[in-house]
C-alpha cells in the first residue's frame, strides 16, 4: 500500500480512539460539574466512588494494549518524519501524556480519584470548622500519593517538576523560582510605596444593596456583549466560579453573588467568561484531539486575566457599562463619579484570602502557595507545618496576621483535589497576558475606544485567530514566542502594574 494511504488509515483509527476517551472525559466533567452545582451535600460519598471508577476505566483504556499498539504504529510514521505539522502536534500531545499514564497502575490512579474526590468534602468540613488538625491526615495521604506520583513519572531535578508538568507543560521550578524571585522583590517594594502613598481609597462609596436578580441579569449581559455564546453555554451558581467545558458547543460557567457587593460577582463573571470565550473559541472539528484543547492552564488563565483585569478593570470599560450601573442601581451610581468606580475595583488592600486580593497582591498569594508546594513535595517540609509557614510567610510578604485556619492554610480548595503544582498557573496567567496584552494594543490603535463603545469584536476576534483556534498546535512557549517575539518576560506585568498603580497612587 502507499505509504501517504497507510499513514491516513492509521491516523483516522488513532483519531477514533482519541475520541472514544474524549466522550470518557466529557461524561467526567459533567458529574464534576454536577458535583460542584447540584448535588446534595450526602451525595459526595458515592459519587466519590463513581468519579473513582470512571478515571479508572479511562485510564485503563488509555494505556491499554489496543491503544498502545496504535499509537505505536503513529510513532513509526513519527519517526520517520512521514507527518505534517497538525499531526505532530497531536502525536507530541498524545505521546505526552500517554508516556506518563503508562507509568502509573490503574490502581494507583483510582486510589489518588477516589482520595482527591473524599478529600474534598472533608476539607469543606475543616474550613467551615476551621480546624486543620480534621484535614491534616487526609493532605498528608494526597502529599504521600503526589510524591509516588512524580517518582513514577520520573523527573530531571525536582519531583515538583512532575506535577507542574501536568498543568503547565515544559516549564520547571527551577524557571519559576527565578521569575518568582524577581516579582516578589518588585511586588514587597511597590506594595511598600502604595502603603506611604498620601492618596486613600474609600472602598465605602460602592456599598450598597445590590439586589441577585438583577446582578445576574447584568452579568448575563456584559456576558452576552464579551461575546458569550449562550446557545452553548449556561451560567450557573457554586461556591468557587469555575469554567468547564465538555466540547465547544456546551461550556459552563459558575458565579457567586454577595447581595451587598457588586463587583464580587461581576468581576467573576468577567474572569469566567474569559475561559470560556478561549472553550468556545476551539475549533468543533478538532474535538477530540489535542488541536481541540486549551494549551495549559497559564495560557487559559492568561485568557480570563486580560478580559478580567486589562479589560474589565479599566475605565473605559466601565464607561461603557456606567449608564447600565445607574439604571440598575440608581442609589449608588448616582452619586458615585466614575473614576472613583476605577479607583475602588483597583484599590490595593492585602487580604488574607488570594481570591478576593487585587492584582498585585494577589502574585505574593502565589508564590507563596508555589514556595511552600516545591519544599513540600520535595520533602524539606512536613504538612503539619504548613500552618505555622503559611502564617509566618503571610506575615513577611502582606504584613498579615492570620487568626483562624479558615482563613489562611485551609481557604483553596486546590490540595484537597489533588491539584499540587497548579497554583504557579495563576501567575503565570498574569505574566502571559500582560505580554499578551501590550501587542494587543499595538495591533489594535483604537482598542479604548473601542472598548468604551463596546465593541469587542476585534478584540476576540484577535484572540480567536492568535491563540485559541490553534488547539495545542504549539506549546505555550512557541505560542508567546510567535505572537510577541519573545519569551514569556515578567517585564510586561511590571510595566503595566507601575504605570497604572502608579498613577492611581500618585507614586
Ligand atoms: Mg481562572
Amino acid at each position: 500500500m502507499d505509504c501517504e494511504i497507510m499513514k491516513n488509515k492509521v491516523f483516522k483509527e488513532f483519531r477514533e480512539k482519541l475520541l472514544e476517551l474524549w466522550h470518557l472525559n466529557s461524561a467526567l466533567a459533567v458529574l464534576s460539574w454536577d458535583q460542584e452545582v447540584n448535588m446534595p451535600e450526602n451525595g459526595a460519598d458515592l459519587r466519590a466512588k463513581t468519579i473513582a471508577s470512571l478515571a479508572g476505566l479511562l485510564h485503563g483504556k488509555f494505556v491499554s494494549k489496543e491503544f498502545s499498539t496504535v499509537i505505536n504504529k503513529v510513532k513509526k510514521f513519527s519517526d520517520n518524519g512521514e507527518l505534517n505539522k497538525k499531526e505532530t502536534a497531536i502525536f507530541r500531545e498524545v505521546w505526552r501524556e500517554f508516556s506518563r499514564e503508562e507509568k502509573l497502575s490503574s490502581e494507583f490512579v483510582e486510589e489518588l480519584a477516589e482520595l482527591c474526590s473524599k478529600s474534598q468534602s472533608v476539607w469543606s468540613e475543616a474550613r467551615k470548622k476551621s480546624n486543620f488538625k480534621i484535614f491534616q491526615p487526609y493532605l498528608e495521604k494526597i502529599v504521600e500519593l503526589k510524591r509516588k506520583e512524580a517518582k513514577f513519572v520520573g523527573y530531571e531535578k525536582s519531583p515538583y517538576d512532575a506535577l507542574i508538568d501536568t498543568y503547565e507543560p515544559g516549564m520547571t521550578s527551577e524557571e519559576l523560582s527565578v521569575i518568582f524571585y524577581e516579582l516578589k522583590i518588585f511586588l514587597v517594594d511597590i506594595l511598600q510605596k502604595i502603603k506611604k502613598s498620601k492618596k486613600k481609597i474609600d472602598a465605602r462609596k460602592l456599598k450598597g444593596n445590590f439586589p441577585i436578580e438583577k446582578q445576574e441579569k447584568l452579568n448575563k449581559f456584559i456576558a452576552e456583549k464579551m461575546g458569550f455564546n449562550f446557545e452553548s453555554g449556561r451560567m450557573d451558581i457554586s461556591t468557587h466560579p469555575f469554567t468547564t467545558n465538555f466540547h465547544p458547543d456546551d461550556v459552563r460557567i459558575t458565579t457567586r453573588y454577595d447581595e451587598k457587593n457588586l463587583f464580587y460577582s461581576v468581576l467573576s463573571t468577567i474572569h469566567e467568561t474569559g475561559h470560556a470565550l478561549y472553550e468556545q473559541g476551539i475549533e468543533m472539528k478538532n474535538f477530540g484531539t489535542p488541536l481541540g484543547e486549551s494549551i495549559s492552564l497559564g495560557i487559559h488563565e492568561s485568557q480570563s486575566r486580560i478580559w478580567e483585569k486589562n479589560i474589565g478593570q479599566s475605565q473605559e470599560f466601565w464607561k461603557c457599562f456606567y449608564p447600565d450601573l445607574k439604571k440598575n442601581f440608581p442609589d449608588v451610581f448616582r452619586k458615585l463619579k466614575l473614576v472613583e468606580l476605577y479607583e475602588v475595583i483597583n484599590e490595593v488592600k492585602p487580604s488574607s484570602i488570594r481570591t478576593e486580593a487585587d492584582e498585585l497582591t494577589y502574585n505574593l498569594h502565589i508564590i507563596l502557595r508555589f514556595e511552600i508546594e516545591k519544599e513540600l513535595i520535595e520533602g524539606s517540609i512536613e504538612v503539619a507545618d504548613l500552618p505555622k509557614i503559611w502564617n509566618s510567610k503571610m506575615k513577611e510578604y502582606l504584613g498579615i496576621k492570620i487568626l483562624k485556619d479558615s482563613q489562611g492554610i485551609l481557604q483553596d480548595v486546590h490540595w484537597s483535589g489533588g491539584s499540587i503544582g497548579y497554583f504557579p498557573t495563576y501567575t503565570l496567567g498574569n505574566l502571559y497576558a500582560a505580554q499578551l496584552y501590550a501587542k494587543i494594543k499595538k495591533d489594535i490603535p483604537d482598542l479604548k475606544k473601542e472598548i468604551e463603545n463596546g465593541n469587542f469584536e476585534n478584540i476576540l476576534a484577535w484572540l480567536r485567530k492568535n491563540i485559541h483556534t490553534h488547539g495545542k498546535l504549539y506549546t505555550a512557549d512557541e505560542l508567546i514566542r510567535k505572537i510577541t517575539g519573545e519569551t514569556l518576560s515578567s517585564k510586561y506585568f511590571m510595566d503595566y502594574i507601575n504605570n497604572k498603580y502608579g498613577k492611581i497612587y500618585e507614586l
